[in-house]
């Protein structure tokens, strides 16, 4: 079981200030911070990215909000890291999420759900290559 997965901070939680408790939340899960930065995304940045979903009906709005504000792209690191990550997030739609989970906490809706977490040990390592070089992620990972 890989230690790493990708979590994204979307543009309608950086909008309304949510950054600080949403990293505050991760933190006390106990996960590490290993790369952080914020950008906005092109819209070819965005369509990569969620380069699975190109032919669902819901795929030109995602990327639409995905470029419509900075995010912030956090590497992360604790065992079961995926797993682990998708329990704190909570499901999708946050009508449906968990109680005390971040998208029941922060999130708006279906789209607009606050963070994105990796859903895979290959595609955490493919996200994670997304946003940070090998020198960013080299010299945070040996420290
Ligand atoms: P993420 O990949 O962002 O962590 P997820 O794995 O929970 O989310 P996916 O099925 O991968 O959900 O969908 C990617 C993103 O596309 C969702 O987080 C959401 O922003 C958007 N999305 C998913 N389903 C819908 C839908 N039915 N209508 C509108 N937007 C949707
Ligand atoms: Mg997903």
């Amino acid at each position: 079981m890989s230690k790493k997965t990708l979590a994204i901070i979307k543009p309608d939680a950086v909008k309304k200030n949510y950054t600080g408790q949403i990293i505050t939340n991760i933190s006390e899960a106990g996960f590490k911070i290993k790369a952080m930065k914020m950008v906005k995304l092109t819209t070819n940045s965005a369509e990569g990215f969620y380069e699975v979903h190109r032919e669902r009906g819901f795929f030109r709005d995602l990327i639409e909000y995905m470029t419509s504000g900075p995010c912030i792209p956090i590497a992360l690191e604790k065992e079961n890291a995926v797993d682990e990550f998708r329990k704190l997030i909570g499901a999708t739609d946050p009508a449906k999420a968990e109680k005390g989970t971040i998208r029941k906490l922060f999130a708006v809706n279906i789209q607009e759900n606050a963070i994105h977490g990796s859903d895979s040990d290959d595609n955490a390592e493919k996200e994670i290559s997304h946003f940070f070089s090998r020198n960013e992620l080299l010299e945070n990972y040996n420290g």
